[in-house]
Protein backbone atom coordinates (compact mmCIF):
# COMPACT_ATOMS: atom_id res chain seq x y z
CA UNK A 1 0.00 0.00 0.00
CA UNK A 2 1.42 3.20 -0.93
CA UNK A 3 1.04 6.22 0.81
CA UNK A 4 1.04 9.47 -0.93
CA UNK A 5 0.63 13.30 0.18
CA UNK A 6 1.50 15.00 -2.72
CA UNK A 7 -0.74 16.12 -5.77
CA UNK A 8 1.81 16.14 -8.22
CA UNK A 9 3.14 12.65 -6.79
CA UNK A 10 -0.24 11.14 -7.26
CA UNK A 11 -0.70 12.50 -10.49
CA UNK A 12 2.28 10.59 -11.74
CA UNK A 13 0.77 7.47 -10.62
CA UNK A 14 -2.28 7.52 -11.76
CA UNK A 15 -1.90 6.53 -15.37
CA UNK A 16 0.15 3.11 -14.30
CA UNK A 17 -3.11 2.68 -12.40
CA UNK A 18 -4.74 -0.88 -13.22
CA UNK A 19 -8.72 0.21 -13.80
CA UNK A 20 -11.15 0.62 -12.94
CA UNK A 21 -9.90 2.32 -9.85
CA UNK A 22 -12.39 2.47 -7.06
CA UNK A 23 -12.03 5.71 -4.36
CA UNK A 24 -13.23 6.27 -0.84
CA UNK A 25 -13.19 9.78 0.19
CA UNK A 26 -12.89 9.66 4.29
CA UNK A 27 -12.04 12.34 7.04
CA UNK A 28 -10.06 9.32 8.46
CA UNK A 29 -10.70 8.24 12.36
CA UNK A 30 -11.65 4.78 10.93
CA UNK A 31 -14.22 2.73 11.88
CA UNK A 32 -16.37 -0.35 10.41
CA UNK A 33 -18.37 2.34 8.46
CA UNK A 34 -15.56 2.93 6.64
CA UNK A 35 -13.97 -0.16 6.33
CA UNK A 36 -17.51 -1.12 4.57
CA UNK A 37 -17.23 1.05 1.78
CA UNK A 38 -12.92 0.01 1.49
CA UNK A 39 -14.70 -3.56 1.34
CA UNK A 40 -17.56 -2.56 -1.83
CA UNK A 41 -14.33 -0.97 -3.43
CA UNK A 42 -12.23 -3.40 -2.94
CA UNK A 43 -14.54 -5.54 -4.36
CA UNK A 44 -15.80 -4.24 -7.25
CA UNK A 45 -12.58 -2.37 -8.80
CA UNK A 46 -8.84 -3.45 -9.92
CA UNK A 47 -7.16 -0.74 -7.93
CA UNK A 48 -8.19 1.22 -4.77
CA UNK A 49 -7.44 4.20 -3.29
CA UNK A 50 -8.48 5.93 0.06
CA UNK A 51 -8.29 9.60 0.90
CA UNK A 52 -7.55 10.67 4.63
CA UNK A 53 -8.18 14.69 4.78
CA UNK A 54 -10.08 16.78 7.51
CA UNK A 55 -11.42 19.00 5.26
CA UNK A 56 -11.33 22.46 7.07
CA UNK A 57 -13.45 24.15 4.42
CA UNK A 58 -16.71 22.04 5.56
CA UNK A 59 -16.70 22.83 9.21
CA UNK A 60 -18.22 25.96 10.60
CA UNK A 61 -16.32 28.49 12.69
CA UNK A 62 -18.20 27.01 15.72
CA UNK A 63 -17.95 22.98 14.81
CA UNK A 64 -14.70 20.70 15.95
CA UNK A 65 -12.35 21.06 13.33
CA UNK A 66 -10.05 21.13 15.83
CA UNK A 67 -11.00 18.37 18.00
CA UNK A 68 -11.71 16.25 15.51
CA UNK A 69 -10.16 12.87 15.99
CA UNK A 70 -7.34 11.78 14.41
CA UNK A 71 -5.09 8.39 14.49
CA UNK A 72 -3.32 8.43 10.77
CA UNK A 73 -1.24 5.25 12.23
CA UNK A 74 -3.82 3.41 13.22
CA UNK A 75 -5.82 4.20 9.92
CA UNK A 76 -3.31 3.09 7.44
CA UNK A 77 -2.64 -0.23 9.52
CA UNK A 78 -7.18 -0.69 9.13
CA UNK A 79 -6.21 0.25 5.27
CA UNK A 80 -3.31 -2.11 4.57
CA UNK A 81 -5.33 -5.10 6.05
CA UNK A 82 -8.33 -4.55 4.00
CA UNK A 83 -6.27 -4.41 0.93
CA UNK A 84 -6.43 -0.87 -0.21
CA UNK A 85 -3.63 0.13 -2.58
CA UNK A 86 -3.22 3.73 -2.53
CA UNK A 87 -4.15 5.99 0.27
CA UNK A 88 -4.02 9.60 -0.63
CA UNK A 89 -3.49 12.24 2.64
CA UNK A 90 -2.69 15.51 1.45
CA UNK A 91 -2.54 18.69 4.10
CA UNK A 92 -4.55 21.40 4.35
CA UNK A 93 -1.81 23.89 2.38
CA UNK A 94 -1.61 20.74 -0.75
CA UNK A 95 -5.22 20.70 -1.09
CA UNK A 96 -5.91 24.56 0.20
CA UNK A 97 -2.91 26.79 -0.83
CA UNK A 98 -2.21 30.86 -0.51
CA UNK A 99 -5.11 32.43 -2.55
CA UNK A 100 -7.46 29.82 -3.12
CA UNK A 101 -10.23 31.04 -4.13
CA UNK A 102 -12.83 28.49 -6.37
CA UNK A 103 -15.94 26.98 -5.27
CA UNK A 104 -18.57 24.54 -5.85
CA UNK A 105 -22.13 25.41 -5.11
CA UNK A 106 -24.70 22.95 -5.44
CA UNK A 107 -28.16 24.27 -5.28
CA UNK A 108 -31.77 23.72 -3.60
CA UNK A 109 -30.29 20.09 -2.17
CA UNK A 110 -27.42 22.08 0.15
CA UNK A 111 -30.53 24.46 1.91
CA UNK A 112 -32.49 22.37 3.54
CA UNK A 113 -31.91 20.02 6.53
CA UNK A 114 -27.75 19.81 6.83
CA UNK A 115 -27.42 22.65 5.31
CA UNK A 116 -29.63 24.57 7.62
CA UNK A 117 -28.08 24.11 10.62
CA UNK A 118 -24.26 24.07 9.52
CA UNK A 119 -23.65 27.02 7.02
CA UNK A 120 -21.09 26.63 4.17
CA UNK A 121 -21.16 22.86 4.93
CA UNK A 122 -21.93 21.68 1.72
CA UNK A 123 -19.72 24.16 -0.12
CA UNK A 124 -16.97 23.19 1.63
CA UNK A 125 -18.31 19.40 0.69
CA UNK A 126 -19.06 20.06 -2.56
CA UNK A 127 -15.45 21.90 -3.72
CA UNK A 128 -13.47 19.11 -1.63
CA UNK A 129 -15.02 16.05 -2.92
CA UNK A 130 -14.78 17.90 -6.77
CA UNK A 131 -11.20 18.26 -6.21
CA UNK A 132 -10.20 14.83 -5.14
CA UNK A 133 -12.05 13.73 -8.03
CA UNK A 134 -10.47 15.35 -9.89
CA UNK A 135 -7.00 14.25 -8.73
CA UNK A 136 -7.32 10.84 -8.01
CA UNK A 137 -9.30 10.51 -10.89
CA UNK A 138 -11.47 7.75 -9.48
CA UNK A 139 -14.04 4.76 -12.21
CA UNK A 140 -16.34 4.76 -8.94
CA UNK A 141 -16.23 6.92 -5.88
CA UNK A 142 -18.20 5.12 -2.68
CA UNK A 143 -20.28 7.28 -0.03
CA UNK A 144 -22.24 6.04 3.23
CA UNK A 145 -25.88 6.26 3.31
CA UNK A 146 -25.27 7.59 6.56
CA UNK A 147 -24.70 10.88 5.26
CA UNK A 148 -27.67 10.28 3.04
CA UNK A 149 -28.17 14.27 2.34
CA UNK A 150 -23.99 14.66 0.99
CA UNK A 151 -24.90 11.48 -1.09
CA UNK A 152 -27.64 13.59 -2.96
CA UNK A 153 -25.49 16.60 -3.12
CA UNK A 154 -22.74 14.91 -4.32
CA UNK A 155 -24.87 12.59 -6.97
CA UNK A 156 -26.26 15.94 -7.85
CA UNK A 157 -22.79 17.72 -8.54
CA UNK A 158 -21.56 14.61 -10.55
CA UNK A 159 -25.02 14.90 -13.14
CA UNK A 160 -24.79 18.25 -13.21
CA UNK A 161 -20.99 19.16 -13.43
CA UNK A 162 -21.12 16.16 -16.18
CA UNK A 163 -18.36 14.57 -14.22
CA UNK A 164 -17.07 11.15 -15.63
CA UNK A 165 -17.74 8.30 -12.81
CA UNK A 166 -20.20 6.69 -11.04
CA UNK A 167 -21.31 6.96 -7.10
CA UNK A 168 -21.81 4.11 -5.30
CA UNK A 169 -23.92 4.43 -2.12
CA UNK A 170 -23.22 1.94 0.72
CA UNK A 171 -25.54 1.23 3.44
CA UNK A 172 -25.52 2.55 6.97
CA UNK A 173 -23.14 0.43 9.46
CA UNK A 174 -24.46 0.21 12.95
CA UNK A 175 -23.27 -0.45 16.36
CA UNK A 176 -24.46 -4.07 17.71
CA UNK A 177 -27.79 -1.81 19.67
CA UNK A 178 -28.06 0.01 16.73
CA UNK A 179 -26.14 3.22 17.05
CA UNK A 180 -24.76 4.22 13.87
CA UNK A 181 -21.23 4.17 13.26
CA UNK A 182 -19.60 7.56 13.76
CA UNK A 183 -16.14 8.74 14.21
CA UNK A 184 -17.67 11.40 16.37
CA UNK A 185 -18.94 8.66 18.53
CA UNK A 186 -15.88 8.95 20.40
CA UNK A 187 -17.06 12.12 22.32
CA UNK A 188 -20.10 10.36 24.48
CA UNK A 189 -19.32 10.07 27.60
CA UNK A 190 -21.21 6.29 29.02
CA UNK A 191 -24.33 7.89 30.06
CA UNK A 192 -24.46 9.82 26.37
CA UNK A 193 -23.89 6.77 24.58
CA UNK A 194 -26.68 5.18 26.27
CA UNK A 195 -29.05 8.29 25.50
CA UNK A 196 -27.58 8.59 22.13
CA UNK A 197 -29.39 5.17 21.13
CA UNK A 198 -32.84 7.51 20.90
CA UNK A 199 -31.67 7.86 17.07
CA UNK A 200 -32.03 4.36 16.02
CA UNK A 201 -35.52 4.06 18.36
CA UNK A 202 -37.15 6.77 16.81
CA UNK A 203 -35.43 5.49 13.18
CA UNK A 204 -36.97 2.28 14.20
CA UNK A 205 -40.49 3.61 15.31
CA UNK A 206 -40.96 5.86 12.29
CA UNK A 207 -40.45 2.51 9.92
CA UNK A 208 -42.82 0.55 12.30
CA UNK A 209 -45.39 3.45 11.92
CA UNK A 210 -44.55 3.14 8.30
CA UNK A 211 -44.76 -0.25 7.94
CA UNK A 212 -48.39 -0.82 9.61
CA UNK A 213 -49.67 1.80 6.73
CA UNK A 214 -48.91 5.66 8.34
CA UNK A 215 -48.79 7.80 5.21
CA UNK A 216 -49.00 11.41 7.31
CA UNK A 217 -45.34 12.85 7.74
CA UNK A 218 -46.75 15.20 9.94
CA UNK A 219 -47.65 12.65 11.77
CA UNK A 220 -44.30 10.78 11.89
CA UNK A 221 -42.40 13.87 12.47
CA UNK A 222 -44.41 14.44 15.80
CA UNK A 223 -44.31 11.17 16.80
CA UNK A 224 -40.30 11.23 16.30
CA UNK A 225 -40.25 14.82 18.51
CA UNK A 226 -42.46 13.06 21.04
CA UNK A 227 -40.22 10.53 21.77
CA UNK A 228 -36.81 12.31 21.32
CA UNK A 229 -37.96 14.62 23.89
CA UNK A 230 -38.59 11.96 26.29
CA UNK A 231 -34.88 11.51 26.47
CA UNK A 232 -33.60 14.39 28.64
CA UNK A 233 -30.02 14.17 27.00
CA UNK A 234 -31.50 14.77 23.87
CA UNK A 235 -32.04 17.83 21.62
CA UNK A 236 -33.59 17.88 18.26
CA UNK A 237 -32.09 19.88 15.49
CA UNK A 238 -34.41 18.59 13.51
CA UNK A 239 -36.94 15.74 12.21
CA UNK A 240 -37.36 15.47 8.90
CA UNK A 241 -39.50 13.18 6.45
CA UNK A 242 -38.45 14.22 3.17
CA UNK A 243 -38.79 13.67 -0.61
CA UNK A 244 -35.65 11.15 -1.22
CA UNK A 245 -34.05 12.63 -4.15
CA UNK A 246 -35.30 16.35 -3.87
CA UNK A 247 -35.15 16.71 -0.19
CA UNK A 248 -38.62 18.75 0.02
CA UNK A 249 -40.29 17.98 2.87
CA UNK A 250 -43.03 15.71 2.30
CA UNK A 251 -46.74 16.34 3.70
CA UNK A 252 -47.69 12.54 2.60
CA UNK A 253 -45.65 9.80 2.06
CA UNK A 254 -46.32 8.26 -1.69
CA UNK A 255 -42.78 7.36 -3.26
CA UNK A 256 -39.50 6.30 -1.40
CA UNK A 257 -39.09 9.07 1.52
CA UNK A 258 -35.59 9.47 3.27
CA UNK A 259 -36.38 9.94 7.08
CA UNK A 260 -33.58 11.85 8.76
CA UNK A 261 -32.45 13.47 11.68
CA UNK A 262 -29.99 15.90 13.68
CA UNK A 263 -29.84 15.94 17.51
CA UNK A 264 -27.25 16.61 20.11
CA UNK A 265 -26.51 14.53 23.05
CA UNK A 266 -24.52 16.85 25.01
CA UNK A 267 -22.15 18.41 23.20
CA UNK A 268 -21.95 15.80 20.43
CA UNK A 269 -24.16 16.61 17.21
CA UNK A 270 -24.94 13.11 15.62
CA UNK A 271 -27.16 12.35 12.60
CA UNK A 272 -28.82 9.95 11.32
CA UNK A 273 -31.52 8.32 8.67
CA UNK A 274 -33.88 5.63 7.29
CA UNK A 275 -34.91 5.28 3.99
CA UNK A 276 -38.78 3.87 3.84
CA UNK A 277 -39.32 2.25 0.54
CA UNK A 278 -41.24 -0.36 -0.98
CA UNK A 279 -38.77 -1.81 -2.80
P1 LIG B 1 -16.30 10.76 7.08
O1 LIG B 1 -14.95 10.24 7.44
O2 LIG B 1 -17.19 10.97 8.26
O3 LIG B 1 -16.24 11.94 6.14
O4 LIG B 1 -17.00 9.61 6.26
C1 LIG B 1 -16.41 9.10 5.08
C2 LIG B 1 -17.40 8.23 4.36
O5 LIG B 1 -17.78 7.15 5.19
C3 LIG B 1 -18.68 8.98 3.99
O6 LIG B 1 -19.11 8.57 2.69
C4 LIG B 1 -19.64 8.51 5.05
O7 LIG B 1 -21.00 8.55 4.64
C5 LIG B 1 -19.19 7.08 5.25
N1 LIG B 1 -19.63 6.58 6.55
C6 LIG B 1 -19.45 7.16 7.77
N2 LIG B 1 -20.05 6.44 8.73
C7 LIG B 1 -20.63 5.39 8.11
C8 LIG B 1 -21.43 4.29 8.56
N3 LIG B 1 -21.72 4.10 9.84
N4 LIG B 1 -21.86 3.40 7.64
C9 LIG B 1 -21.56 3.57 6.32
N5 LIG B 1 -20.83 4.58 5.84
C10 LIG B 1 -20.37 5.48 6.72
Amino acid sequence: MKVVTQIQEYRKLRPAMAVPVGFVPTMGYLHQGHLELVRRARAENQTVVVSIFVNPTQFGPQEDLASYPRDPERDLALLEKEGADMVFMPSAEEMYPEGFDSWVEVGRATERLEGAYRTGHFRGVATVVAKLFNIVQPTRAYFGQKDAQQLVVIKKMVSDLNLDLEVVAVPTVRESDGLAMSSRNIYLDPNERQAALVLWQVLSLAQELWQEGERDAERLRQEMTLFIDAEPLARIDYVSVADSSTLEELSRIEGAALVSMAAWIGKTRLIDNVMLDTK
